[in-house]
């Protein structure tokens, strides 16, 4: 699966053109048709007489904020936004007072008003902070991710308290109320002003833009003649005040006049990607989509995930396991009233804001996200559909097969795991083959050890970094068939099964496969596998949840019979599954010293960690070698 980012621009072809005829007029700064046409279908969209472009949301909020003189006052603002909307009060020498969020993200009305009546005094027609003793002049509300305020109940406050109110609706184009005073009336129409950001993540974008709204003419007017350095003759150049190079520009706006057509449907995709979400996360316990507000009718630009008890991770392990899997999110933005350069200023009893600070997480919400994609992110978020496996790999100078063995691991159909590899100290070129699959795919988890150290201690460095429920082991010249997880997992699950083993078959060293299968007996218990060591290691898959953690006991070889046997003792037993779902690679062919190496290790297996009796011991190993000779023997 490809990347699948947070958010990112949806531009058609159209926009080519409109840009073509940008550069062949050479209108590309501040003057040319498109800033006219977007700036009047924009008004046309939203209802009202007129807007002015300029060049981002933060260009509009200077000059709104200027416009009403906020020098030396104090303007309430939300402590969940972008910093876009402070950073202009500061511009203008204003200080911002922090409120509070509800469980909508967008600011807390009860509190804003337990602040006006509790913090200040109202004293002819002027609000002032009974602690400062500043005037509060201004109310800047935000729109978060879309989602339109309560904007009654915040024009009572302001009303009745004499505070400006600006909207912040730089995520909000399109949203608007379907009930109320303010029915059919867009955010950013409302207040006394308002602005709206066309910066690539937005709903619709220019590239870099944004515009004010207002219906107030002299505003307009004004902030027109700064966004354009206040020149009054454009021929000789006298400027009456100062002024800003604000003013949108041609190409930008040319951007604007192609993405405005499509804005609707944008609306409606994602409005049915939200639904899709919705219908495939509403079972996972401990995470919820926040809603949109009732009454209105959302953009529903960005789409807030709360991670919260039980599910099994925190926000931010989530965050981190979804990147491992190529899946941009993002935590809520750190909150203003805790960045450096705001620090100092007043914050009105913060806690909710808190709460989805740790919380909150914004998923995929693109307008090109299709179906597979969201599902995508939906299976890895339920983490109860595919619990993490952690594939356990010792490698020492493994050049020749290494390659395939990751493949055969990186392209299974059960994605959801991590592939710990345990660099032995190889000195030939498997450390350098590993790194270029690494460089590609997160999932892939990489130590070294320092010397080589044997099979043991490598796959138990790997069991202790080992994340997942389930642990399946396969080494570094082995290989899987792409469905092996897929199969046993689900096989697992359903039965409730904490060991399980599948048939195999043997290869030799360039692929070739013998045509007979190591058949998986249906279950093996601790007696069977004493006689008859059948279960392949290279097929082992175990559900921690089950068998709880396991360490390998640290002999030089048979060290996985050993493991099985200490597991199987306590009671477990393992299951075979009969489909061949890997193949085990056997370099040299017939019964060599290798051979004898196992039987002389298995032997001290028996004596020395399961310590049987000698005559228990003889017992069983005559059964071991029969059923050893058989495999191997049979199989020229
Ligand atoms: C994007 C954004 C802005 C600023 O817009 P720019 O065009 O990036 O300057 C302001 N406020 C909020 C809430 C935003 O999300």
């Amino acid at each position: 699966m490809k990347e699948i980012p947070l958010s990112v621009p949806n531009l058609s072809s159209d926009i080519v053109e409109n840009l073509r005829e940008c550069i062949k007029t050479g209108w590309v700064s501040s003057g040319g048709k498109y800033i006219v046409e977007f700036e009047k279908k924009l008004a046309c969209y939203l209802n009202v007489d007129e807007v002015v472009g300029v060049q981002s949301g933060t260009a509009a909020l200077h000059l709104v904020y200027k416009y009403f003189n906020f020098t030396g006052c104090e303007v309430i603002c939300p402590t969940v936004t972008f910093v876009a909307s402070i950073n202009p009060l500061l511009y203008e020498s204003a200080s911002p007072v922090f409120m509070d969020c509800d469980d909508t993200l967008n600011m807390d009305l009860d509190k804003l008003e337990d602040f006006c009546f509790y913090c200040c005094d109202f004293i002819d027609g002027k609000l002032i902070n009974r602690r400062t003793k500043k005037h509060v002049k201004g109310l800047v509300v935000v729109h978060v991710f879309g989602n339109p305020i309560n904007m009654e109940r915040v024009l009572d406050i302001a009303r009745f308290y004499n505070l400006i109110v600006i909207e912040d609706a730089a995520e909000a184009l399109g949203s608007y109320y379907t009930k109320g005073e303010y029915k059919n009336k867009y955010c950013g129409t409302i207040g006394d002003a308002g602005i709206i950001s066309f910066n690539a993540n937005k709903i619709i974008t220019t590239g870099g833009g944004g515009v004010i709204v207002s219906s107030n003419k002299d505003l307009l007017n004004k902030v027109r003649f700064w966004s354009v350095q206040s020149k009054t003759n454009p021929l000789t150049f006298v400027h009456d005040e100062i002024g800003y190079n604000y003013r949108m520009l041609n190409i930008n706006a040319a951007l604007g006049v192609s993405q405005l057509e499509k804005l609707e449907e944008f609306i409606e995709t994602k409005k049915q990607n939200y639904q899709k979400y919705q219908k495939y996360l509403n079972h996972i316990k401990g995470l919820r989509l926040l809603p949109f507000n009732e009454n209105t009718r959302s953009n529903n630009w960005f789409y807030s995930l709360i991670v919260d008890n039980p599910f099994p991770e925190s926000r931010d392990e989530l965050l981190k396991r979804l990147a491992d899997n190529k899946i941009q999110t993002r935590p809520l933005w750190n909150l203003m009233h805790e960045q450096k350069h705001l620090k100092d200023f007043e914050a009105y009893k913060i806690e909710k804001a808190q709460y989805y600070q740790e919380h909150l997480l914004n998923i995929p919400c693109s307008t090109d996200l299709n179906e597979e994609e969201i599902l995508h992110v939906a299976s890895l978020l339920d983490i109860e559909k595919e619990p993490l496996v952690s594939v356990i790999t010792p490698v020492y100078n493994s050049e020749r097969f290494i390659k395939e063995t990751i493949e055969s691991v990186l392209n299974q159909t059960y994605t959801n795991l991590e592939l710990i590899i345990v660099d032995d100290a190889s000195i030939d070129n498997s450390t350098e083959i590993i790194r270029t699959y690494r460089e590609r795919d997160t999932r892939i988890k990489y130590i070294r050890n320092t010397k080589n150290s044997g099979a043991a201690i490598s796959r138990n460095i790997a069991l202790e970094n080992a994340k997942g429920r389930f642990i399946a082991f396969l080494d570094s010249d082995d290989i899987w068939d792409e469905r092996k997880l897929e199969v046993q997992i689900a096989y697992m699950r359903k039965h409730k099964i904490g060991f399980s083993f599948t048939s195999y078959q043997i290869m030799d060293a360039d692929g070739k496969v013998y045509e007979r299968i190591i058949k998986a007996p249906d279950k093996v218990n601790y007696h069977y596998l004493l006689k008859n060591t059948i279960i392949g290691c290279l097929t082992v898959v175990l559900d921690r949840n089950i068998i709880g953690d396991i360490r390998m006991p640290i002999v030089r070889s048979s060290q996985d019979f050993a493991t099985w046997l200490s597991i199987l003792k306590n009671g477990h037993v393992a299951y075979g599954i009969k489909e061949v779902l890997a193949k085990y690679r056997k370099v040299n062919g017939s019964l060599s010293s290798n051979k004898l190496k196992a039987l002389r290790s298995n032997w001290l297996v028996y004596r020395k960690i399961e310590k049987l009796s000698l005559v228990k011991a003889c017992y069983v190993f005559i059964f071991y070698v029969l059923h050893a000779l058989k495999k191997h023997v049979l199989l020229h």
